[in-house]
């Protein structure tokens, strides 16, 4: 007898306005593969004005889940049908699971660069310097700080910004942070202007604004590099070009890194484990998108 055929392969995607440049299928695609999983990841394009009929597409065609970026990572939020923990105290949802034909709102920016940390060291006890005020800022700010670091030095462009950020600390969070880490965190907006200064005692600097994204590769982060310690952990989240200028000067000076590449392969990881149940091969994901970016 033949062996029963199924022509029906389970959706997943990425919504996005501009999407075309965005490299997620060049990760997620491979590791479907690697896994054995007839699954497809499609990168779609989704101006503003039709986010509800998308979502109610995905919906329709019984997507497994989705990713959301720019611009709908808080639009999205009043389509979903609930919120998890991480997108709930952010306020912005990167990534979206069919929950038994419900989807849940989630965000794994957080969640995948404390992964990424934690292959090179524990962030508990440390003091972190956060460049820019964004969701990526956001995300990597909330989750460090469940994870344990112990202060925050915030610095922005935009005051407004930045002080906003610093206020999402003061608000329920602050009890968050308490009950998650056992300690209370300490945050300190610093002022942005002309180069930045890394203050003594510092353990980690992340560059979370789009300070060096393609096609501005050559843009210099206003940045005292003499302020950058060889001892410091420096991160980027800029994943295309992965090895950004900050990258390439901290390397030099003896810093650990960790590259956008990085950060974006940790939080496909979990998506990957959201929407199927399934643990990924990094190693798999971070090849898929060296190859795309000639690395
Ligand atoms: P947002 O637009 O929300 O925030 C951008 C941030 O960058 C703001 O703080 C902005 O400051 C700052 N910024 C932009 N240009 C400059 C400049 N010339 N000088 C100083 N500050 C500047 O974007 P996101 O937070 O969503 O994304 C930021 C970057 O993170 C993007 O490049 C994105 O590709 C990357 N990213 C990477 C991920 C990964 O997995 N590797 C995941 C998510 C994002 P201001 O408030 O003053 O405008």
């Amino acid at each position: 007898m033949a062996a029963e055929l199924n022509f029906k392969q389970e959706l997943v995607g990425c919504f996005g306005y501009p999407v075309a440049e965005n490299p997620t299928q060049a990760m997620i695609e491979p590791a479907f593969r690697d896994l054995g999983l007839d699954w497809r990841y499609l990168t779609l394009e989704v101006k503003p004005q039709d986010l509800p009929a998308a979502v109610a597409g995905a919906r329709a065609f019984g997507f497994q889940g989705f990713n959301c970026t720019i611009p709908h990572k808080v639009a999205v939020i009043e389509l979903l049908d609930e919120l998890g923990e991480s997108a709930a105290l952010m306020g912005a949802v990167n990534c979206v699971v069919n929950r038994g034909g419900r989807l849940i709102g989630e965000n794994t920016d957080g969640k995948g660069f404390v992964s990424s940390f934690r292959e090179l060291d524990s962030p508990e006890g440390k003091s972190l310097v956060l460049l820019g005020a964004g969701g990526a800022a956001r995300a990597i700010g909330v989750e460090m700080a469940l994870a344990g670091v112990f202060k925050i030095t915030l610095a922005n462009r935009g005051e407004v910004r930045g002080r906003e950020l610093e206020a999402l600390f003061a608000g329920p969070l602050r009890e968050k942070i308490r009950q998650s880490s056992g300690r209370d965190l300490e945050v300190v907006y610093a002022p942005w202007e002309g180069d930045f200064k890394v203050p003594g005692g510092s353990d980690i600097l992340v560059n979370a604004t789009s300070i060096g994204l393609y096609p501005d590769v050559d843009a210099r982060i206003p940045l005292e590099m003499d302020s950058v310690s060889g001892n410091l952990i420096v991160a980027d989240v800029i994943p295309n070009p992965p090895s950004t200028r900050l990258v390439r000067e901290a390397r030099q000076k003896g810093c650990r890194v960790i590259d956008g590449l990085g950060m974006l392969v940790a939080q496909g990881v979990i998506g990957i484990e959201y929407w199927t149940g399934r643990t990924p091969d990094r190693k798999v994901m971070r090849r898929g998108l060296e190859d795309v970016f000639g690395q």
